[in-house]
């Protein structure tokens, strides 16, 4: 039997983009599994005059479920309340208190709240600052605050932000979301390294010869132009999905599985990343901007984006984790738009046996590789020499698959990322969020590859890959130099 979450949740952005495509399906899946039930309600806030019965349309709308046979679209929408709101106005806070707290009486919610910041983050500060001067968090409950992306822009803009929330949330109730850490095949890398002697045995500068993470987009930066071209891959990509991933791949074992441990074994993972000198980052970072494809714009071409922009969207990097197991295994990264296909996976490239007792010939003996794809199919695969079948002693590789792709049939009932972490959330399971020292961390590694590539913006000639590719020839040479390749 599953236990029923009793919760109030307020959604500050409650008309936007992600509350209808992401969140209110979320919560209505929650709702369906049973985790969200009687005891729970949803306030959306946002300036637009909507009424209650204009927002609940909305929200069936939203969970797909327009035709509701059932009622239960019905059932689920009747929990939400709409209140319009300017986030910069102190009065309309009193006005949300009265709502939250008849609401927490209507439906005995006992007082636990979940604030979800899903807005601008330039609004984030005096939200959070607002909700405690004006008595929202409550003293019987829980309270527990979500923040969206991009969190900061660089290093000293994400303290400020740290700083500002912290003002009304200690850590514990800060939840920074990033959905990659939803999905189902990142959340397996810990139980891949952990779970099995012969990953925790070979986890390291021994047998590992380099690990390569790659989160390549087929798409372009869409209706993104505006944002995209003041953030870039760096920001948008590296900063956050991959070194979380990165931080995954790397971590020593936490001392057990609890959130505390986890967030202390990937802080430190992060803390070990070798910053680099300016003048290392050249050797060690490629961008690149994609040029016009035959039926597609270039990047420069595209709506809201700076006819002369020197934004990157390709980025690849050789990162070093100088712990004592990771130190001296290059980890590349790579992630890119206008890309060959959409593709997030990490292929670990074990080192070659010492001696090669079948002697030199055609037939050479290949790197065992572990490929952990995340997206579009989770699958396990690890690449191995084996023996072919027959008389001869020829070797060739081949691969063990272990396929979590569930027939379409049956996908209802695997949980998407957004929902799996608001579970998290409402539950107060806080590993799969980022820690405020995580953020540190990777902002430092970050602004020092962009403050180098800031000073050195004339030398570079944008665009420099072309649409379909895997970005410009550049990232293939930063692997080559070191003898090795892309696996993918
Ligand atoms: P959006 O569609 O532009 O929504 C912004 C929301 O903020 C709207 O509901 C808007 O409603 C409200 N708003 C703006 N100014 C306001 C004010 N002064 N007072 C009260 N409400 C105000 O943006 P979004 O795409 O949903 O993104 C929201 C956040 O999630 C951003 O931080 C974004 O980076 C992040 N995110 C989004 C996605 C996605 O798939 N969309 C994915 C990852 C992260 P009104 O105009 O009615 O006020």
């Amino acid at each position: 039997m599953r236990k029923e979450e009793k919760a109030l949740i307020v959604i500050f952005g409650g008309t936007g983009d992600l509350a209808q495509r992401k969140l209110y399906p979320s919560l209505f899946n929650l709702y369906k599994r049973g985790f969200l039930k009687d005891n729970f309600a949803v306030i959306g806030t946002a300036r637009r005059p909507w009424s209650d019965d204009y927002y609940r349309e909305i929200i069936i709308n939203a969970v797909g479920d327009a035709e509701d046979i059932n009622g239960q679209a019905t059932d689920f929408a009747s929990h939400f309340y709409y209140q319009s709101h300017n986030v910069n106005d102190t009065e309309h806070y009193a006005t949300l208190k009265q709502l939250a707290d008849k609401l927490d009486d209507k439906y005995q919610i006992g007082g636990n709240r979940v604030f979800y910041l899903a807005m601008s983050p330039s609004f984030f500060g005096t939200i959070a600052a607002h909700l405690k001067s004006q008595n929202l968090k409550t003293t019987t409950g829980y309270n527990r605050v979500i923040v969206e992306k991009p969190f900061g822009h660089d290093y000293e803009s994400a303290m400020v932000l740290n700083e500002e929330i912290a003002q009304a949330f200690p850590e514990e109730e800060v939840y920074r979301i990033d959905h990659y850490l939803g999905k189902e095949m990142v959340q397996n890398i810990p139980a891949i390294r952990f779970g099995n002697n012969i990953f925790n045995a070979l986890w390291n500068n021994r047998y590992i010869s380099n690990i390569q993470v790659t989160l390549s987009e087929s798409l372009g930066v869409e209706e993104r132009g505006g944002y995209y071209d003041t953030a870039g891959a760096l920001r948008d990509m590296i900063q956050n999905h991959t070194l979380q991933i990165v931080s995954l791949l790397t971590m020593s074992a936490p001392v057990s599985f609890t959130d505390t441990d986890i967030r202390n074994a990937k802080i430190n993972a992060l803390k070990s990343l070798r910053v680099y000198k300016p003048e290392e980052v050249a050797q060690n970072f490629v961008r690149g901007q994609y040029g016009p494809g035959s039926d597609k714009p270039g990047y420069r071409q595209e709506d809201m984006v700076d006819a002369d922009s020197m934004t990157e969207t390709f980025v690849a990097g050789k990162l070093e984790v100088n712990t004592m197991d990771m130190a001296g295994v290059p980890i590349y990264v790579r992630t890119g738009k206008r890309m060959r296909e959409k593709a997030t996976r990490v292929d670990v490239v074990f080192k070659q046996v010492p001696n090669n007792v079948f002697g030199e010939g055609d037939n050479t003996l290949r790197h065992d590789v572990l490929h952990i794809m995340i997206d579009p199919e989770p699958k396990l695969s690890l690449q191995l020499n084996s023996k072919t079948i027959g008389h001869s002693y020829e070797y060739d590789t081949n691969s063990l698959n272990l396929n979590y792709s569930v027939p379409a049939e049956q996908r209802a009932n695997i949980p998407e990322a957004y929902e799996k972490l608001i579970l998290d959330v409402l539950q107060g399971k806080a590993s799969n969020f980022a820690s405020s020292k995580e953020l540190e961390y990777s902002w430092k590694f970050i602004d020092s590859v962009r403050q180098a590539w800031d000073k050195n913006i004339d030398d570079m000639i944008f665009p420099n890959y072309s649409c379909g590719s895997m970005g410009p020839k550049a990232a293939d040479a930063l692997l080559e130099k070191d003898g090795n390749h892309w696996e993918f």
